[in-house]
């Protein structure tokens, strides 16, 4: 197997990804309907925005693929980023350099790559959009700048996402190495610890606007039938799916976290319970809207969403429990629904 060789400027160009605050940062609703159309515009299995880190490639966006990073030792985007254009290997069996690479011989047992470097605003190549599939597969010259033109979007998209301030806040409020302690690899969301660590941090952000914080405690309807008739692997890419539903319902600056199992908590600033609520109808409409691909066969499913504010000083996980109790609630009064939960405050003593 031929690994890739080290490019010339790699300090400049790691320095330049570390910058972009991307790696092991939470999956964009963005990028990822950028790769569902790339797949299915090339009709392939599998398509990634990769970034080739120091010893690893870390997927940002992910399509048809279940783990979230590779070594780069092995990598078929190493290679691409070498070159400026499209790096293609139509057939894998027929070329000496990657028949006996390990995601060739073993699961994914990939056949065909093509893959074009995304450059930054100063033009190093931080990782790739790239096509997998495990068939063999060949690419015309108007498919070819299709791809590239798909890159020239994901690109606008890094860049734009460089300077904004959601990027300045991140950057500012946590390390790489805490970062990688609080996603969730399964959904590629906040987990349990990510949601700890932003929910004081919220509140007083939340506060400094003259903002609530508000939170949202979401818990899909009957998801253990879906394990129990269809398995463990459909329930695994309905939440997949069901985490993208609400990062894509929600605005970019919200926290959304996987607290467990099917249960995904949503931290956003509002100004009161009517925009909180129309928050959490628009995450209760995007999972009920269609139904979701589950691998061999579309299932429909429903959210229950239990809200509550935190009030000004209040320790924001009593409110987490206020809307854990709303949703105790939306379960009891038929799910597929939104209750809020109003703070008491508690009884004066005589
Ligand atoms: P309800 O409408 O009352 O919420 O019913 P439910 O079936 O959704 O609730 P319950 O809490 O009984 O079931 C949750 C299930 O979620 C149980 C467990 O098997 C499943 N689950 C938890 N974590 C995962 C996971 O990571 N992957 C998959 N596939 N299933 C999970
Ligand atoms: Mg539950
Ligand atoms: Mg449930």
């Amino acid at each position: 197997m031929l690994s890739p060789a080290t490019p010339v400027n790699e300090l400049i160009r790691q320095e330049v990804l570390d910058n972009q605050e991307l790696l092991d940062t939470p999956a964009d609703p963005y990028l990822d309907v950028l790769v569902k159309i790339v797949a299915e515009m090339f009709d392939v299995k599998t398509v990634l925005i990769s970034l080739v880190d120091r010893d690893r490639q870390w997927f940002k966006a992910r399509r048809g693929l279940a783990i979230p990073e590779t070594p780069r030792c092995m990598s078929f985007c190493g290679h691409a980023i070498l070159q400026d254009d499209v790096f293609m290997i139509e057939d894998t069996h027929q070329d000496q350099r990657f028949v006996d690479n390990p995601v060739v011989t073993n699961p994914p047992f990939l056949r065909f790559y093509a893959g074009q470097p995304l450059f930054s605003q100063d033009g190093h190549a931080i990782g790739t959009l790239c096509l997998l599939h495990p068939q063999p597969k060949q690419l015309n010259g108007k498919q070819r700048q299709r791809l590239k033109d798909m890159a020239t979007l994901a690109e606008g998209y890094l860049k734009l996402r460089h300077m904004s301030e959601q990027t300045t806040q991140l950057r500012a409020a946590l390390s790489r190495e805490q970062r990688k302690t609080m996603l969730d690899n399964l959904t590629q969301v906040w987990n349990r610890a990510g949601l700890e660590h932003f929910l004081p941090r919220e509140q007083t952000r939340a506060e400094e606007r003259e903002q609530k914080l508000g939170l949202l405690f979401c818990d899909l309807d009957y998801f253990k039938k879906v394990n129990d008739v269809h398995g463990h692997d459909a329930g695994d890419k309905v939440l997949w799916e069901c985490a993208r539903r609400i990062a894509g319902a929600v605005r970019p600056q919200d926290v959304v976290t996987r607290s467990g199992g099917e249960e995904f908590v949503v931290l956003t600033q509002v100004r009161d319970e009517q925009e909180l609520r129309m928050i959490g109808e628009r995450i209760r409409a995007a999972v009920a809207r269609s139904p979701i691909d589950a691998g061999e066969v579309e299932l429909q499913l429903t959210i229950s969403i239990g809200c509550a504010l935190a009030e000004p000083q209040e320790n924001p996980e009593r409110a987490l429990k206020r809307a854990d109790k709303a949703l105790y609630h939306a379960k009891g009064n038929g799910r597929n629904r939104v209750e809020f939960a109003a703070f008491e405050a508690k009884p004066a003593h005589h």
